[in-house]
């Protein structure tokens, strides 16, 4: 018998290019629902809280496993992060950046990183807005240890389809834009953008990674 899990995952997938990173955003979510989605070929998972990731790891014991975390990250738990996290999306300050640099030269690994950013202004949000990043660029691409990819972003909530649709265009054009800086570090072919309820928007607009949580798990209790 088919899970609904994996059923899912198969009618997402169908619609989806080749191009295209699914990660399986699987906080609130069990171990069980995460070894069915694993057992349909999902690799990459996604963790907001560290605490929640490490228990869940150790007791799953899958080795090739990508882990990703999407979810504001405190300076004292910099560590952590890199050690039990391949991917970081939420990078979202140059005082981070140069934490997690620190951390990766120390234990020699390189971490990938998004660079979380606000392309409307989002008071409920972490990131930089556009022109506090333009400003950091600069100083975020001193950094040789950590990989900076790319973008991330969440749209605020209430905008409509095409106020959306617009939004991840616009990052598209600014990942271009950090592109023509020419910098020594900092590559931009990654966008992480597009979750649930607006992934096909992202698809549309050329995003390279997906964070989709309820639409393969369903609803969250919490
Ligand atoms: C929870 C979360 C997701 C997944 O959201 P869904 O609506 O469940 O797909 C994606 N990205 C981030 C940063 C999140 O916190």
């Amino acid at each position: 018998m088919t899970g609904l899990i994996t059923q899912r995952l198969a009618e997402i997938r169908q619609q989806l290019p080749e191009s295209v990173r699914l990660i399986a955003i699987s906080k609130q979510v069990s171990v069980d629902a995460i070894r069915e989605a694993y057992a349909a070929g999902v690799r990459d998972f996604g963790e907001s809280r560290i605490q929640e990731a490490e228990l869940k790891q150790s007791q799953l014991q899958l080795p090739d496993i990508t882990w990703h975390l999407i979810g504001h990250l405190q300076s004292n738990k910099a560590r952590k992060a890199v050690e039990k996290f391949q991917w970081i999306h939420s990078l979202d300050s140059l005082n981070l950046a140069q934490r997690l640099d620190e951390i990766a030269a120390q234990i020699s690994c390189q971490p990938e990183v998004c660079l979380q950013v606000k392309m409307l202004p989002d008071p409920n949000k972490y990131g930089w807005t556009v022109p506090e990043l333009l400003a950091d660029l600069l100083a975020l691409d001193k950094f040789e240890h950590i990989k900076i990819k790319g973008l991330m972003t969440i749209p605020p909530q209430g905008l409509d389809t095409s106020e959306v649709l617009a939004l991840f265009h616009r990052t598209v054009e600014l990942a271009d834009q950090i592109r023509q800086e020419n910098c020594l570090n900092i590559q931009m072919q990654q966008l992480s953008m597009g979750m649930s309820e607006d992934y096909q928007l992202a698809v549309q607009a050329g995003t390279t990674m997906i964070r989709l949580g309820r639409i393969i798990f369903g609803e969250r209790t919490v």
